[in-house]
């Protein structure tokens, strides 16, 4: 029995209960929607995606579905600086 690794996976059971721990700083993932699949960025406070509509307007479904899973986990802006 390997004790010391007993001991860190219930703490990482705990750790994924407490989500207020965990602040994604950057990432990027492949996001697939009804039509085509897109990939989203989370950088610096920021989001992009390449879908058509945020190159437009800046916002899309898709950062906003990541930005709803996610919730309290993303970073801001004022966090990161
Ligand atoms: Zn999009």
């Amino acid at each position: 029995m390997d004790y010391g690794l007993i001991g860190k996976i219930e703490k990482a059971k705990r750790y994924a209960e407490e989500r207020e721990r965990i602040r994604f700083e950057s990432f990027r993932a492949r996001f697939d929607g009804e039509n085509n699949s897109h990939t989203v960025e989370f950088s610096g406070g920021e989001w992009i995606c390449d879908c058509d509509f945020f190159i437009t307007r800046g916002v899309c479904s898709h950062s906003m579905a990541l930005e709803r899973i996610l919730a309290e986990m993303i970073s801001t802006p004022a966090e990161i600086a």
